[in-house]
């Protein structure tokens, strides 16, 4: 075969098998290629490049084997982890994404989708924000106005909201701060903030000890007290405070920091106020569950993530902007390409070349509409709530925080613990118990939950091992749920007799 044939002739088997491959692989689950690392490896040690190319027809025949060892995240017992499952006109759309390859950080190499990006974030933004027409037709494709930037996901969001954060303290350069007198630069939020946080805070040389986790109360919200402490004590110290986060949707509990009140202290001490809201983001779709959000509206920054709640694919996050010139802040040119008068969005985004998934968030707008989002949100979060139920009806079963959106927490009991007011050493053993039972469940591949491990304020300081429960699938019904807490009690059973006797 002619290698330019590989770029002008598509072959239809080769789509037909793919089909068939991805039919198979969702009509099966984890349990048909068991996760076993050793056989994984085995499968792929060669560290030679090969020589020559293979068709592609040959080339399936790896696919086909390869395939299988993949994760099962569509099923509807599959209820681990944040991955969305895809609207399946996704797949068809993807392909038209992915042959356009298109170039959204340079005008010139993505014409109309640059401005499509900026009708998505400009809706978003509405959402949140809810500015008047007035100001959506003043700013939405302006050249020095941003209401936000695409990412890559919400850890580049929110690592691009601290490096806002810092620059409009204090500029690219943190001597600055010593000039006006400041010995040091922290950023304030509670102890869920998520684990990017910390990577943002190690690239901007400040370090992952300058971000201040501080204390939550029983619902798993910043502690407001907590909070008035340290601004106390970055005062005494002479700490700027670069930033306040709130979490709105954190990843263990789905609990939402009180945004009206760290909005009101943020404005007080004149703070970049931040809101983590790539979970829970979405909510606000739904009439029902958007006053969990209320506050929001006055963050500087919102952190979104399609690839969440909002049903597209990996690789698709956001970071809004309230004022429509704060990007402006973090604004850098390049003579080749991002010219410092042109629509770039290169000129802000910390990414550079990357998809235009912008037209994944189209296509999801456009036909779930904002009412479809909302019935999808609401019968997510009911089902958590459903679910939340069943758990605490159960001796077999503790639930560690009440459902707030459609993420929970709970652990599974053994029978001979089971109606006793749990101390220390009984807390670690039945950390161990669920740590073998939610492997022993992953091994299996029948069902799945992720798990974690937190101190809730029932028990203390002590850290917990939780199990953790994400409602995102629409097709799990009461049934698969029902299912899943079933294989937890038959597989507790046998690890029970197992550890403990
Ligand atoms: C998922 C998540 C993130 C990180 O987003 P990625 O898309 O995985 O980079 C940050 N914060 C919260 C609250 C999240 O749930």
């Amino acid at each position: 075969m002619k290698l330019t044939e590989l770029f002008t002739q598509p072959d239809p088997d080769f789509g037909k098998a793919m089909t068939a491959l991805l039919e198979h692989f969702h009509h099966s689950d984890d349990s048909q290629a068991p996760y076993q690392r050793g056989s994984f490896t085995h499968q792929l040690d060669q560290s030679c490049m090969p020589a020559i190319g293979i068709s592609p027809r040959d080339y399936l025949a790896r696919l086909t084997t390869l395939v299988p060892g993949a994760s099962h995240l569509t099923s509807p017992r599959y209820m681990g982890h944040m991955t969305a499952p895809l609207p399946a006109f996704t797949a068809e759309l993807s392909r038209l994404l992915v042959m356009l390859n298109q170039n959204p950080m340079k005008m010139e190499s993505s014409r109309l989708l640059s401005f499509l990006e900026r009708e998505v974030l400009a809706k978003l933004h509405r959402l949140v924000y809810r500015e008047d027409d007035a100001f959506y037709a003043a700013h939405m494709h302006a050249k020095d106005a941003a209401l936000g930037v695409m990412t890559s996901g919400g850890t580049i969001a929110n690592v691009t909201a601290l490096w806002l954060a810092r620059n409009r303290a204090c500029g690219d350069n943190l001597f600055a701060l010593a000039e006006q007198g400041y010995r040091g630069a922290v950023i304030l939020g509670s102890r869920l903030m998520h684990y990017s946080f910390d990577k943002g805070m190690d690239l901007l040389g400040l370090g992952a000890r300058s971000l201040w986790r501080l204390d939550t109360d029983e619902h798993n919200r910043l502690s407001l007290a907590a909070l008035e402490q340290a601004l106390q004590q970055c005062r005494e110290q002479k700490l700027k405070v670069l930033a306040l986060v709130g979490v709105a949707g954190s990843t263990d509990f789905g609990s939402v920091d009180p945004l009206p009140e760290l909005a009101a202290i943020a404005r007080r001490e004149q703070i970049h106020f931040h809101v983590d809201a790539a979970w829970g983001g979405p909510t606000l779709f739904s009439p029902r569950y958007q006053g969990l959000l209320t506050g929001i509206e006055h963050a500087d920054t919102v952190t979104l993530d399609g690839h969440k709640q909002l049903l597209v694919p990996l690789g698709t996050g956001m970071l809004l902007c309230r004022q429509p010139d704060l990007m402006m802040t973090v604004k850098r040119e390049a003579p080749y390409a991002i010219r410092a008068t042109s629509f770039d969005q290169g000129r802000f985004t910390l990414e550079g070349t990357r998809p235009a998934n912008a037209l994944y968030l189209d296509a999801a707008f456009q036909m779930l509409g904002q009412q479809g989002y909302a019935q999808l949100i609401d019968a997510n979060y009911d089902r958590a709530r459903r679910m939340a139920a069943l758990i605490d009806a159960s001796p077999a079963f503790e639930l560690m925080s009440a459902p707030v959106m459609n993420l929970l927490s709970y652990r599974c009991i053994p029978s001979h613990l089971q109606g006793q007011e749990p101390d220390v050493a009984t807390n670690e053993e039945i950390n161990l118990f669920n740590v073998a039972l939610q492997k022993a469940q992953r091994a299996e591949g029948h069902s799945f939950v992720s798990r974690t491990q937190r101190a809730v304020s029932r028990y203390g300081e002590q850290p917990l091992t939780l199990l953790r429960a994400v409602l995102l699938n629409p097709l799990i019904e009461e049934a698969d749920i029902r299912a899943l807490l079933d294989d937890q009690v038959r597989l507790g059973n046998q690890i029970a007799s197992q550890l403990f006797e």
